[in-house]
């Protein structure tokens, strides 16, 4: 896959495999007058270039601009696209820090926010009949993995733009990665990312990309990241590029495991319903299958009731309690206390998050170990 290899054995200076990392904070100008390549590492590094090349290829996008979180993207998006006083269309069942950015922004007086399904193309079509900026896709979403048509919501953003403006489509990628879906190449402007998650994939980094379809937009991307002083780190970055070597690999791993897991929480009596887009009674099944290159590794389930939910972690083994996904290891988490807790009961009410659920996210370990904690916790929930 064109784009995981990009910087090995380019290095001029040594031929070094491995490029290093650039932590020079600044670069001279051989003369004056001149300006390098690079003078200043906020606005320009190589080897947060390196990066944002690599995620540029891998998304099919003109340009990439690399963030110290997934937030700061898309907060770099909101300041990019939106005007004070403009107005967004995002998924009713965002990520969480999705939600408070643009609620805190909306309460704030920034700008207006219409919280929509946007797997119902109708209320979509209803909600864009406003003029729009910028039009936020989360696809499949958090934690009910609900899939959002991106070919067909781009398509409705960018006819039915009733001002002089244009309706920007963000495609959030978090959960696929360019490995499972592309965005850009079903018509969106943008495609946004949590590289914490899937992209770095070892739990130890905090960094965000976007990548935009055009020249203009990805410049325009850099600019205000520079701008505004968003830019990641050179370690981080680094780091997520050495991440980025086994994307392809490890989320075939990912998925296999989620299908593992589904098997197990399917054929269990302390389980209520299993939100996974490869169940053929999944809402999202047909799209997701047209879609995405699979179904992806994060799902949810639910128990009983919050007692089963405690049963069920108290000496969980195999799976960490904690916040985040896509990395290496297995973890679960409550949304409704930890991921979700930000949002309001009524916004959580609304997006379905219920108190007995639990998402996973399956890591790259072996299957059966994994099955075999699952069984034994779900035991455990079941007897409770
Ligand atoms: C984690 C996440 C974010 C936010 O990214 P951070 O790196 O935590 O700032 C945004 N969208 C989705 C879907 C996420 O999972």
């Amino acid at each position: 896959m064109r784009g995981l290899t990009t910087g090995l054995a380019a290095d001029t200076a040594h031929g070094a495999v491995v490029p290093p990392v650039y932590l020079s904070s600044n670069y001279a100008y051989e003369e004056f007058g001149q300006r390098p390549n690079f003078d200043y590492s906020r606005g320009g590094n190589p080897t947060r270039a390196l990066l944002q090349d690599a995620l540029a290829t891998l998304e099919g996008g003109a340009g990439a601009t690399v963030t110290a979180s997934g937030m700061a993207a898309i907060g770099l998006v909101i300041e990019t696209f939106v005007p004070i006083g403009g107005h967004v269309v995002a998924p009713h069942d965002c990520y969480g820090g999705t939600w408070r950015i643009l609620d805190t922004w909306a309460t704030r007086g920034r700008l207006s926010v219409d919280w929509v399904d946007q797997t119902d193309l109708d209320d979509l079509r209803e909600a864009l009949t406003r003029p729009t900026d910028l039009l936020l896709v989360e696809t499949p979403s958090n934690p009910l993995l609900r899939v959002t048509d991106i070919a067909a919501a781009a398509d409705i953003a960018h006819r039915s733009t009733p001002t002089p403006g244009r309706t920007v489509v963000a495609v959030d990628n978090t959960f696929c990665s360019p490995v499972l879906q592309h965005p850009l190449g079903l018509g969106a402007d943008l495609a946004v990312a949590s590289d914490t998650k899937f992209l770095n994939g070892h739990s130890d980094v905090v960094g965000g990309s976007v990548v935009a379809a055009g020249t203009e937009d990805a410049e325009a991307l850099a600019y205000l990241a520079n701008v505004t002083g968003v830019t990641a780190s050179p370690v981080d970055c680094w780091l997520t590029l050495r991440g980025l070597r086994t994307l392809a690999a490890r989320m075939r791993t990912h998925c296999d495991n989620a299908r593992a897991m589904v098997e197990v929480l399917t054929g269990h009596r302390a389980v209520r319903a299993v939100h996974w887009p490869g169940l053929p009674d999944h809402p999202g099944h047909d799209l997701a299958l047209r879609q995405q290159e699979d179904f992806g590794s994060l799902l949810s389930f639910e128990l009983a009731g919050v007692e089963a939910v405690r049963a069920f972690m108290t000496g969980l083994e195999g799976f960490i309690l904690a916040e985040s996904l896509g990395g290496v290891e297995s973890l679960v988490c409550h949304p409704a206390t930890m991921t979700h807790a930000a949002m309001t009961q009524a916004a959580r009410d609304a997006a379905g998050v219920t108190d007995a659920m639990i998402r996973m996210s399956p890591g790259i370990e072996p299957a059966d170990d994994l099955a075999a904690c699952l069984t034994e916790a779900l035991d455990r929930a079941a007897a409770a």
